[in-house]
């Protein structure tokens, strides 16, 4: 089946195969890769080709440090405020989805949130004009989820914030586009979209940014702590690290981000068009400049035909395709490892059903 889910999300075929072969053993290890120390020459290497990887495919300048972390982006979320701001200072966020309001709801224990713009009232379908943002004076960062996941709203361009550092929630769009990543103080995202399983988060920090002294806070809660030791300060997730490095390399084989930005161009065209193209049997309510590539949640003219549509998707081989309880609806997730030949079928299917039951 395809699998649209929007996290965890499909990983590509071949991962999962060269998975289930070194399962069992690593290589004349004697164990498998799960089963050997994080410290042990093994898995170092494959910690270290994982982030050399991860730094050749979004071409991350030396002066940011590539931390693999447990926890998911949420736990980012409270680390964030802990670490790069001073108790009670203000830090600036800018609302286009449900995932800014967790980061917001992550950091308001520590920070002076300043919602600096919102799309909340417009019910999320569109990023703020950046003419229009109410930025403090004193922000210690500006946080903006680059792609919010349940309401299908991205950022095509990087915001200018000055020398104020830039954070993103890239949890949902990492690697789906070539980035400069030195217009960004932090970048972070959990794995279980683009990156591999879940279990592991990927954050990175611009190597300045680590020296501010932030919250008090225990040092396993410490991004400088971690940078230091490598992200071997307690035991790190091996096998989801592992397996977000075969992703890595998958994705350098297929041709880098600059193969999958013009492939996941490609697959969210074809179903914006369909839908745009349905006369409204189907209906995405997003901007066109603020579209998501890689979220695409739509709704049927007539709820009644949710069921349906779930269910004979699902025996055509189309599956997770039902939106977000938040919202409703349908959601197609598109990520790197979704091929083209998925996102046909569903457009096939979504042209077949509206035929049967427009
Ligand atoms: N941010 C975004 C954009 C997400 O899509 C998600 C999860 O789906 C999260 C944050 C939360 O991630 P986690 O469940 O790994 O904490």
């Amino acid at each position: 089946a395809y699998n649209f889910s929007a996290g965890p999300a499909t990983l590509p075929e071949a991962v999962l195969r060269q998975a289930q072969a070194e399962m069992l053993e690593w290589h004349g290890a004697g164990a498998s890769i799960v089963e050997l120390s994080h410290r042990g020459p093994e898995f170092l290497q494959v910690a270290q080709e994982a982030e050399a990887d991860l730094r050749a495919l979004m071409s991350i300048p030396d002066d940011y440090a590539v931390l693999f972390l447990q926890g998911g982006a949420t736990s980012q979320q409270a680390l964030i405020p802990l670490n790069f701001a001073a108790p009670g200072q203000k830090a600036d966020y800018v609302l286009t989805g449900h995932w800014g309001k967790t980061a917001i709801k992550q950091a308001k224990p520590y920070v002076d949130v300043n919602v600096a713009a919102s799309s909340e009232a417009d019910g999320y379908r569109d990023v703020p004009e950046r003419g229009a943002w109410r930025l403090s004076d004193d922000a210690a960062y500006v946080h903006i989820t680059a792609n919010e996941t349940i309401h299908g709203v991205e950022f095509r361009d990087i915001p200018d914030v000055g020398d104020v550092p830039l954070v993103a929630d890239f949890s949902s769009s990492i690697v789906s586009e070539p980035l400069d990543v030195s217009k960004f103080g932090v970048i972070y995202a959990g794995a279980q979209k683009n990156l591999g399983p879940v279990g592991v988060s990927v954050a990175i920090i611009r190597r300045d940014l680590l020296e501010r002294a932030g919250q008090p806070r225990a040092d396993i809660f410490t991004y400088a702590s971690h940078a230091s030791k490598e992200s071997m300060l307690n035991t790190p997730p091996t096998w989801n690290w592992y397996l977000a490095g075969l992703v890595f390399k998958w994705m350098r084989a297929q041709g880098g981000v600059e193969a999958f930005a013009a492939s996941n161009q490609r697959k969210s065209a074809l179903l914006y068009d369909v839908i745009d193209g349905s006369g409204g049997f189907y209906r995405n309510e997003v901007a066109a400049g603020a579209r998501s590539r890689m979220n695409v949640p739509f709704f049927l003219k007539d709820e009644a035909l949710d069921k349906p549509f779930l269910a004979e998707a699902k025996a055509a081989g189309l599956i997770s395709l039902k939106g977000h309880r938040a919202l409703g609806g349908m959601r197609a997730s598109i990520y790197n490892a979704m091929p083209e030949a998925g996102v046909e079928a569903l457009a096939g299917f979504m042209r077949d059903f509206q035929q049967r039951n427009g």
